[in-house]
């Protein structure tokens, strides 16, 4: 009998990444990796590479959970997903962050950005138009877990400060600044002015890379003192900090361990971000079979670059288990203690906690502190976390602070290529547009950017 060389394994819905019309879809499992393969009626067959850990990728649903929903939502669905953004009323997850982008200008124009943003591109939101903004995530989430101000460049708007104390003046969870860093390391009183918004405040920094040739390709200028710098700045203010990468295979992926470890080092720093990013469509004979970077090989690539995290250290986050993996440790005067093999399960599918932000969660940071302290006593602790404590020299007393917890994230933005409807109604991630409507992060840059606005509306035409 003639055999398929690949396993079927699921069936979805996902985008032809030349028409962005919507073309049904396989996940095929072969040479134990994962597959996405599709056909569009008008520009042929497409195979795509979505994950190469096959059991990491089915372990992914074991991590649903009832989604939370906003208040409100913005929009009916009408015309099918992903063109009813949003959020419309068929999406599964509430905004865990929403991105308020005021201003398109940026005092970089670094050839990989999403928003096209440079010096010259685009204006300033206004004052005006911020607030209204702002004001739509408190409508629909009442208190917004995360808001993160960004742009461009939002450093360089020149209302940034009458806009953070209008965020503050909020009942906003949690403020991050998405920076690339310039301001904060040229303008030491410019940082010590962001310091007087902590707490519940955190600086989002752009950190791809210790080499100024990787920084001249993805960002087309040398960074490399500026990114010094800005943390000494933030060091010395003790500013919380989350560094964030923009991982590009090939290009810097091998710098992923050694940047772990440097973070763990700054006093100021709270975590690392990776965002793997694809550069299709950017790069002749780009294969999507094969130098796509994927969320399970970034993971692999921690384990492999590190010496503490293990695979149950790394695992996804229920809110959006597809695109999110996480994981905790504790940093402690040059050890490092993961946290995450520790936690229950069962706990992180518990509504009541939100994982993104730890600082904001009283339950599971009490939790890390319990895992800590029941360490002490042998009968409730593991044997490993005892043994663990055993080699610390405080374990008598132990004083922790939020200064202690180190957090990993990967997050993985769809694109054209391997976009799953499943999937992205769990996207938690958003963006609030200037019409106020609130758009997942992905769509919004497939879809409801100011240049793609015409191919949308064609496509949904077609969808009557
Ligand atoms: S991505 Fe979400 S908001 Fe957008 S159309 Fe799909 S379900 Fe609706
Ligand atoms: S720093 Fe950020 S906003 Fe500015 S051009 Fe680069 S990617 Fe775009
Ligand atoms: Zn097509």
């Amino acid at each position: 009998m003639p055999a398929r060389k690949y396993t079927y394994y699921d069936h979805t819905i996902s985008l032809c990444p030349e028409c962005l019309k919507r073309i049904d879809a396989k996940i095929v499992f072969e040479k134990e990796k994962v597959y996405m393969l599709k056909r569009c009626p008008e520009h042929g067959r497409s195979k795509v590479l979505i994950a190469d850990d096959i059991a990491y990728y089915k372990n992914i649903r074991n991590y649903n959970k009832p989604s939370e929903t906003p208040y409100r939502f913005n929009t009916d669905t009408h015309f099918g997903c992903p063109y009813d953004c949003g959020l419309c009323t068929d999406h599964e997850q509430h905004s865990c962050l929403t991105v308020v982008e005021i201003t398109d200008r940026c005092n970089l124009s670094c050839p990989t950005c999403y928003a096209g943003s440079s010096p010259t591109y685009g204006r300033h939101r206004t004052l005006e138009e911020v607030k209204s903004m702002l004001d739509t995530i408190v409508e629909n989430e009442r208190e917004p877990d995360v808001v993160q101000i960004s742009g461009g460049e939002p450093t360089i708007h020149p209302q940034f400060f009458e806009i953070l104390d209008y965020a503050k003046s909020l009942p906003i969870k949690h403020l991050m600044v998405n920076t690339n860093g310039i301001r904060i390391s040229n303008d030491f009183e410019f940082a010590r002015r962001l310091k007087t918004y902590s707490p519940d405040f955190e600086i989002y920094l752009q950190f791809d890379s210790f080499e100024n040739s990787v920084l001249r390709t993805m960002r087309g200028a040398d960074l490399v003192k500026v990114r010094e710098n800005a943390l000494k700045n933030l060091n010395k203010l003790n500013l919380s900090t989350t560094l964030v990468v923009t991982l590009q295979k090939g290009l810097n992926d091998q710098e992923i361990g050694k940047t772990i470890n440097f973070a763990l080092r700054q006093k100021c720093v709270r975590g690392v971000t990776f965002q793997p990013t694809q550069v299709a469509g950017r790069l002749e004979n780009f294969n999507t079979e094969t130098d796509r970077i994927t969320l399970t090989e970034v993971r692999r690539k921690i384990l492999e670059q590190t010496d503490f995290f293990e695979a149950d250290d790394l695992i996804p986050v229920p809110c959006n288990p597809d695109a999110l993996v996480m994981g905790y440790a504790l940093k402690l005067e040059g050890n490092v203690l993961p946290l995450t093999r520790y936690i229950n399960p069962a706990d992180l599918l518990d509504n009541s906690k939100n994982t993104i932000v730890y600082e904001q969660d009283e339950d599971l940071k009490q939790q890390m502190f319990d895992i800590f302290s029941t360490g002490i006593s042998p009968d409730k602790a593991s044997t490993k976390l005892h043994s663990l404590l055993c080699c610390l020299p405080f374990v008598e007393a132990p004083e922790l602070g939020y200064d202690n917890l180190f957090r990993i994230i990967i997050m993985e933005f769809v694109d054209a290529y391997n976009f799953d409807v499943r999937s992205i109604k769990k996207s938690c991630v958003h963006i609030v547009n200037k019409d106020n409507k609130i758009i997942p992060f992905e769509t919004m840059n497939l879809l409801y950017r100011d240049d793609k606005i015409e191919r949308l509306k064609q496509l949904q035409k077609e969808q009557l």
